[in-house]
């Protein structure tokens, strides 16, 4: 379990990771979004590790209070 200092219950609570597809460069039909899903699921392994990472927003959710907390890696690991 993740634990992650939560300002709004002001402690370290248990957080649980959700990540999301940022709308991208794909479109929206069903088409293009399966696209998407393809390229996301080839670079899956690989967005691990950050190959893909500017197209996924990573945040962390406080399981106390739902607080939502965008907590992309960013270039620090690249
Ligand atoms: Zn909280």
């Amino acid at each position: 379990m993740l634990k992650q200092f939560c300002e709004h219950c002001g402690e370290e609570t248990e957080h649980k990771e959700v990540i999301k597809q940022k709308p991208s460069k794909y479109g929206k039909s069903k088409k293009e979004q399966f696209k998407a899903f393809l390229s996301g699921f080839f670079g899956g392994v690989a967005s691990q590790v950050g190959a893909s990472l500017d197209l996924i927003d990573r945040y962390v959710v406080c399981k106390k209070c739902g607080r939502k907390k965008l907590e992309n890696l960013g270039d620090e690991f690249q």
